[in-house]
């Protein structure tokens, strides 16, 4: 339902919160946030329940990264609990995902996946997302991790013991879309790549945010507003690549799209 990702000189958390926050209006039933970047590798934290629940989570067991994705969910796959709560993992432990949306063909994925050796911990469509783009990875000659998928979807602080990618996060990403049928406004991130969030968009609304040295994505503009006015709105079959460089843009098939920076005059 709600998604805010930040990448640039500041903490992520609070401003990822007060983003989810601000796109409270367009209800939900639980939230989560990865960060990366920190020094725990990639870290998650999810609650069920309001925002306050989720803060409460971080309070007691705070979580540190340079950049970072938060979701605000309203199911449609699995009940509201923690474990059905974005972002996702994949069975390695190293890339979360969060997703508006549902897709369509996820039983056929699930069990394609299941039948290769995954293992699945919620009962989401969004889930496949993230072991689709892992598949991706390997597909692509990624050296088998040695955790092979073991890695515990309670445990805060994800071990990396896997080898890097041969492709880049958003290269799985392209491929990983187009095997999924539905709609999608996705965000990815990989403890693989420090500094890196790639969004996608096929359905659900999701905006890029463009500030000084320092970039964001959400699903509506309200959510990064009060940070900047600069705002590209991601289009059907866009692929965005953040860095703290910058934001590039590709279609499905890799090809460069030229961000169209919109300056937003109106308050929400
Ligand atoms: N279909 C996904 C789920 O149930 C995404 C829901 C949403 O758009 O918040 O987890």
């Amino acid at each position: 339902c709600g998604i805010v990702g930040y990448i640039g000189p500041n903490s992520p958390v609070p401003i990822i919160l007060e983003g989810l926050r601000r796109l409270e209006y367009r209800g939900y039933d639980s939230a989560g946030i990865a960060v990366a970047g920190g020094p725990d590798g990639l870290s998650l934290r999810r609650a069920p329940g309001k925002l306050r629940n989720l803060e409460a989570v971080i309070a007691a067991n705070p979580l540190q990264g340079t950049f970072g994705i938060g979701h605000t969910r309203w199911a449609t796959h699995g009940r509201p609990t923690e474990e059905n709560a974005h972002p996702h993992r994949d069975g390695t432990g190293t890339l979360v995902v969060v997703h508006n949306g549902i897709v369509e063909n996820y039983l056929a994925l699930k069990q394609e996946l299941i039948a290769k050796g995954h293992t699945f911990f919620s009962q989401t469509d969004t889930e496949i997302i993230a072991h689709i783009i892992q598949d991706e990875l390997e597909l692509a000659g990624s050296p088998e991790p040695d955790s092979k998928r073991t890695a515990d979807i309670n445990t805060s602080e994800a071990v990396i013991h896997s080898q890097p990618p041969t492709i880049p996060l958003e290269e799985a990403v392209r491929r990983a879309v187009k095997r999924l049928t539905g709609a999608f406004a996705l965000g990815v991130l990989s403890a693989h790549e420090p500094n890196k969030l790639v969004a996608a968009r096929m359905g659900p609304p999701a905006v890029l945010g463009i500030g000084d040295g320092e970039y964001f994505l959400a699903s509506d503009v309200p959510g990064i507003l009060h940070h900047t006015r600069n705002i590209h709105f991601l289009a059907d079959g866009e692929v965005a690549i953040l860095t703290p460089q910058g934001i590039t843009l590709t279609d499905f098939a890799g090809a460069s799209i030229p961000l169209k920076i919109q300056r937003i005059a109106w308050d929400p």
